[in-house]
């Protein structure tokens, strides 16, 4: 391909140059819609993670689009055809957070008559997917590059470095990235020792429903660990004391959930929630074993549903708590609601209804559909077990319980259907609804933190109690 001939980034960052652009680009739109070419660029969005950073250009009609990706130094150029160059489509320019993990910043220009070149340029090599989405919800057509570092982000991996930020105090400056082999082997972290047998044990074949690492293991005791054996690894007993919760906080990026009629949106009280559970999860133990949440978004980035199950499996976690908060079309709908997963059919409409509107995130997340990954994923979590469903209504029971001491429940017993993200064959997993967002009342409770507050606590003693009857250890997950 040719080299992109674009002007260097950095050209367009003197204010007075980019009023000028400006100015002279939105004489050039004015021009554009009078001859009433092509698509029209609606809005422009930029969604940075470790995971991947995503880059989103909606527009009024399907974009036509040609990719190009240079390896060295990495970057990823894009023609677009049928438009030209606006002032939305400039403004990628100034949307590229300087710490965006993926992105060192967004080159644009038009690059023949019609045609716009969109140039990436990328701080590490990069494995790009560029794709479409038809409108859905809210949203117009979607051109979309989904930019994912060529060395993947290891959940195991971003788990450890994140335990030993926390043992290096909390004034510490976070890691910029995993830490090295050589730092886990240094530390003796328990739970480095733990994650390192985990990922050599059976999680990592890819296949699926298989029982743990763990099973022999006598039940945990609160006494403290016999010393390892001279030129042993550490045993099972020594290392399964640590108990991974993995938190889903719902939706995220271009998928903001319900939104309710002050505007809050789902995917930000959610992930609030989350993170202040997270805070008490890793903060306690049961009985001597210490617990450690590990979150399957942090941050505002889509995850898709079935990669966040597969997030869960790849650490191993104990238990999967989907975090969401619930809408209807009626302002009056109030409460929440706490769901497992379905073999059959759904316990009732309202659950099944619910369980198909949630597993609509992919459609407006946005997914590869082409992308190999989806499909392996979606066969592989089509296994779930009556186990797993067993302990996931035990767990939803207890946490009904506990968050109805703190505020109203819409229904009192767990309820059924099938949720895509509960979908781990080996995981208790549970979704709950914390309340209705679209209720104004319950809308401005979910705003506050003394809710979101209450809310955590309600739902680390529903998390303290199921392990209290259900030891991780003594857990039967082979079925
Ligand atoms: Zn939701």
């Amino acid at each position: 391909m040719n080299e992109p001939t674009l002007p260097d980034r950095h050209a367009a960052s003197q204010p007075s140059r980019r009023a000028v652009l400006r100015a002279s680009s939105l004489v050039l739109l004015l021009g554009a819609q009078q001859i009433a070419r092509g698509a029209t660029i609606v809005a422009v969005r930029v969604w940075p993670a470790p995971e991947y950073s995503r880059v989103t250009i909606e527009s009024d009609g399907a974009l036509v689009a040609k990719q190009f990706f240079v390896t060295s130094p990495p970057r990823l150029a894009v023609d677009i055809e049928g438009i030209d160059l606006s002032p939305e489509l400039r403004e990628l320019v100034a949307k590229v957070k300087p710490d965006d993990p993926n992105i060192a910043g967004i080159r644009v220009g038009q690059n023949a008559p019609g045609v716009v070149r969109l140039v990436v340029d990328l701080k590490q090599p990069a494995m790009p997917q560029v794709f479409t989405l038809p409108p859905v919800a809210a949203y117009r057509h979607r051109l979309v590059f989904d930019l994912y570092p060529a060395a993947p982000v290891d959940p195991l991996e971003a788990l450890i470095a994140e335990r030993l930020r926390d043992a290096s105090g909390p004034a510490a400056t976070p890691a910029p990235s995993p830490a090295p082999a050589t730092a886990r082997a240094a530390e003796h972290d328990p739970l480095g020792d733990l994650i390192a047998q985990r990922a050599n044990g059976p999680a990592q074949s890819g296949t699926t429903a298989q029982p743990p690492v763990v099973a022999a293991a006598p039940a945990p005791s609160a006494a403290p660990a016999a010393p390892s054996r001279p030129g042993n690894r550490p045993t099972a007993t020594e290392t399964d004391r640590i108990i991974i919760v993995a938190l889903d906080p719902g939706h995220g990026g271009e998928d903001p959930g319900a939104i309710g009629p002050s505007g809050t949106r789902e995917k930000d009280v959610v992930l609030r929630v989350a993170h202040l559970l997270r805070d008490r999860i890793n903060a306690t133990t049961v009985g001597g074993n210490p617990m450690r949440a590990y979150l399957t978004r942090d941050g505002d980035y889509f995850v898709p549903l079935g990669t966040r199950v597969q997030k869960a499996r790849r650490v191993q976690a104990d238990l999967f708590v989907s975090i969401h908060a619930d809408a209807f079309t009626t302002p009056e709908a109030r409460g929440a609601s706490v769901f497992a997963l379905s073999q059959g059919g759904a316990s009732s409409t309202a659950a099944r209804w619910l369980a198909n509107k949630e597993n609509q995130a992919d459609l407006v997340g946005g997914i590869n559909v082409q992308s190999k990954d989806q499909h392996v994923q979606r066969a592989l979590l089509d296994m779930s077990t009556t186990a797993q469903i067993n302990d996931s209504l035990k767990l939803g029971t207890v946490l009904l319980g506990e968050i109805g001491n703190v505020g109203k429940l819409h229904k009192p017993r767990v309820e059924q259907a099938g949720f895509a993200v509960l979908k781990a064959p080996d995981i208790p997993s549970v979704l709950v609804e914390t309340a209705f967002i679209s209720n104004p009342e319950e809308e401005k409770r979910l705003r506050s933190s003394a809710y979101q507050e209450q809310l955590a606590d309600a739902l680390m003693r529903g998390i303290t109690r199921y392990f209290a009857k259900n030891p991780p250890l003594a857990r039967s997950r082979s079925v």
